[in-house]
């Protein structure tokens, strides 16, 4: 079995975290270009390979979940050989900003193909890919006409109707750490609190199965990342689940972005920045987001059909850093709230 196929199986991070993938013609013309990356193997590897090609150079990666990637390059600091951390959450980005693992770039490309609140303002990261944490409905058991904010599923008509994630989930963090800059943390705490008591069934281990569960009758009503829906409604295209854009009358759906900057230590910076505008460029932008169901970061990208077909909304346009400053509060509050 080759390490490649060893990662496809999926064997524990430790495994994948010993050996960096290499990339790329054997005798590579220039330096390597090293990335850690949260985003999953099957979803960068066909990209970073191109990009290689393209570029006659060999791109090597690690693949983790955002945390311990954070914990890698903290502990390696100087002697790290990463170039680029590449994440899947905007809380993520901005706490490797705050323990001084990235270095700020200035890219007149970047800076004009991504909007302003999904990027970092002094340039130690950049969104690449956009997805909304919304709301998912059974289109069997509830009309569109009676959903309306996130707030709305803690009213009491929605009791033993909702099916939640765990508040484990790095995403529903991030989503409580968006209400509680939004509201404060006492009405982000009574929000919570109303859709713990109106679960239909223990948290989800993912929004997969959540999803499901909506499909099978178990609940109603959820909370998800689009994408996932999008996968299933791809697997299933007579799904009865289907998305709502919540708080269109607010703020606007909570957005979260997978997105990149060049590390502190990054040995071949040039390389990194050059990378990361060409992930950034029209052509590819289309592709990085296309292959798991999300939007283009780039506003001049049009997503895949399917995603287009959930239709426009507006998306709360708060900078998707400031997730990352009440994520600890998030955390604690969701802790004290009982959502496991
Ligand atoms: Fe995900």
């Amino acid at each position: 079995m080759s390490f490649r196929d060893v990662l496809l199986r999926r064997l524990p991070a430790l495994a994948i975290l010993a050996t960096l993938v290499p990339i790329g013609p054997a005798q590579a013309a220039g330096e390597p270009l090293v990335v850690y990356t949260a985003r999953k193997y099957q979803l960068v590897e066909s990209l970073f390979q191109e990009y290689g090609k393209e570029r006659g150079i060999e791109v090597k990666f690690v693949t983790d979940d955002g945390a311990p990637l954070i914990q890698r390059l903290t502990a390696e600091g100087a002697a790290s050989p990463a170039d680029l951390f590449i994440s899947v959450d905007a809380g993520d980005l901005w706490r490797a900003k705050q323990a001084d693992l990235l270095q700020p770039i200035r890219s007149p490309a970047l800076e004009a193909a991504i909007p302003a609140h999904l990027r970092d303002p002094e340039g130690h990261w950049f969104g690449l890919a956009v997805r909304a944490r919304t709301l998912a409905y059974s289109t069997a058991r509830v009309k569109p006409a009676e959903l309306s904010s996130y707030a709305d599923l803690a009213a009491p008509r929605w009791k033993g109707r909702l099916c939640l994630r765990s508040g484990k989930a790095v995403y529903n963090q991030s989503l409580v750490a968006m209400f509680i800059n939004d509201l404060g943390e006492e009405a982000t705490e009574k929000l919570v609190r109303g859709w713990i008591a109106n679960l239909a069934a223990d948290p989800f281990s993912n929004d997969t199965l959540m999803l499901k569960a909506i499909a099978a009758g178990q609940c109603d009503v959820g909370i998800t990342n689009s994408y996932y829906l999008g996968r299933l409604q791809h697997e299933h295209p007579a799904l009865p689940v289907q998305l709502f854009w919540a708080d269109q009358a607010g703020r606007g759906t909570h957005v979260n972005i997978s997105g990149g900057g060049v590390t502190k230590h990054a040995k071949n910076r040039a390389e990194a920045v050059r990378f990361l505008e060409w992930l950034a460029s029209p052509a590819i932008q289309q592709r990085f987001a296309a292959v798991n169901f999300e939007f283009p970061a780039n506003a001049g990208v049009d997503p895949l059909p399917e995603v287009r077909a959930w239709g426009a909304f507006k998306p709360n346009q708060v900078n998707v850093g400031l997730i990352g400053r009440t994520q600890p509060a998030a955390v604690m509050l969701i802790d004290r709230a009982g959502w496991r």
